[in-house]
């Protein structure tokens, strides 16, 4: 800190002092120097008292402050200023930014300094500095100090290290781009919705569309063949109340949690879905084999997405072994229980199975093989599965069919 007056200065001005009252003989005078003397005594004591306050504030302050004359000498700095730069006072003062930092720094903080200078006023910029604590950003003002007639005698700098704040603030810039993304996921969600709807029901409003359609020739033939009408009329309806049952499902899936959960009999629901799709499996020359344990537990859940879930893991079967030519379509239902606290259903099938390099994918909304596919079955699948607590995996050696596993757990 630079020193205006010094312990020594005041000594040598008070043996002054004394020395003046001894050559002076009249009491008078002497009274009245030892009175300049005591008052002299008060301003310095009061002086230093500043002095250490100051020099207090200075060294504990948490930004570095330093004080260069016009040429750009330091005549100050602090202990943080040590730290910061690198710079120990004793190499420091008497000496130049460009004495002491890279050329490229110095000339900033110099023209930073000058700026200060020649206005008359604060002059700020954002600095990187090399120091004690590796790269930091600091925030450096440089203010002229000006004299009491008014000349310009230097320049203080007061910088603060916002290195910690630009990252947070970095952070804070990562957090809102997150949240923005995650926020168009859920647009995107809204729109996979959209399409699952129309996906799920698609299906079954088509084989509705060729049932009319064959009804309508029926009923041009004669004579009626009313039980052939009637078996139309059959599956129309049953189409029907799988549509509905699509919608309540897919209702239920974006209720509250909390909504009533029921006992369903899994081997049942899987024998309800081998019966809608007999039809099919025939079309498709599929042979069925289904082995399902006795004396399973209920699971606890919503029926018609449960149902759901099968039926999307044997039409992906179904659709899977249409190139199947070189061996017999099969298709194996099964159920097991595991560990005494949950379900196995497995579906398996001898169609051309999965690359295993694309097992952990196809999970994914959208992700789909198939030319007009919309890559949403698995998706959904596993999100009510998840929903009921349970896990639905794949596996396959890529060549000789597919499995995929549903485990449910039970109460
Ligand atoms: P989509 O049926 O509309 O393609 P999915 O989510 O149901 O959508 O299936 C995603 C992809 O997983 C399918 O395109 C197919 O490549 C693959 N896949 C699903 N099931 C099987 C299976 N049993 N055998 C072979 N590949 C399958």
């Amino acid at each position: 800190m630079p020193q205006p007056e010094s312990d020594g200065d005041y000594a040598e001005l008070m043996r002054e002092i004394s020395a003046l009252e001894a050559e002076f003989a009249t009491s008078e005078v002497r009274n009245r120097l030892a009175d300049v003397g005591r008052r002299i005594e008060t301003l310095y004591e009061s002086l230093r008292e500043n002095r250490l306050l100051l020099e207090t504030v200075l060294e504990n302050s948490a930004a570095s402050i330093y004080a260069k004359r016009k040429d750009g000498r330091y005549i100050y700095i602090n202990r943080e200023m040590e730290i910061l730069c690198n710079v120990t006072r004793e190499r420091g003062l008497g000496r130049t930014d460009f004495e002491l930092f890279p050329t490229d720094i110095a000339q900033q903080w110099r023209s930073n300094d000058v700026k200060a200078m020649l206005t008359g006023t604060l002059s700020q910029s954002e600095e990187t500095v090399q120091g004690a604590r590796g790269e930091r950003t600091v925030l450096a003002k440089s203010v002229p100090l000006i004299s009491r007639n008014g000349d310009i005698e230097g320049i203080c700098g007061i910088s603060t290290d916002i290195t910690d704040l630009r990252r947070t603030e970095l952070a804070l810039r990562e957090a809102v781009a997150k949240l923005e993304r995650e926020r168009d996921s859920k647009l995107l969600n809204i729109e996979a919705i959209t399409a699952s709807i129309a996906h799920e029901v698609r299906q079954p409003l088509t084989a509705i569309a060729t049932y009319a359609n064959a009804a309508q020739q029926f009923l041009g033939r004669t004579p009626l063949d009313v039980d052939e009408l009637r078996t139309i009329v059959d599956q129309i309806g049953n189409d029907c109340r799988r549509t509905n049952e699509i919608f309540d499902g897919i209702r239920s899936l974006f209720r509250r949690a909390d909504q009533p959960r029921v006992p369903i009999e899994i081997n049942q629901t899987a024998l309800d879905v081998l019966q809608s799709l007999a039809g099919e499996l025939r079309d498709h020359r599929i042979a069925t084999h289904t082995v399902l344990a006795a004396g399973l537990p209920p699971v606890y859940g919503h029926q018609g997405q449960l149902r759901q879930v099968i039926t999307n893991l044997v039409h992906n079967a179904i659709e899977a072994m249409e190139t199947t030519t070189d061996r017999g379509r099969e298709l194996r239902l099964t159920t097991n229980p595991q560990g005494g606290n949950a379900i196995v259903v497995a579906v398996e099938d001898s169609g051309p199975g999965i690359d295993p390099a694309q097992l952990g994918s196809i999970f994914e909304a959208f992700v789909t093989t198939k030319a007009k596919g919309m890559g949403l079955g698995l998706a959904i699948c596993r999100m009510i599965v998840h929903r009921h607590g349970g896990q639905l995996s794949a596996s396959s050696d890529g060549k000789s069919g597919a499995r995929f596993q549903l485990v449910l757990p039970v109460e």
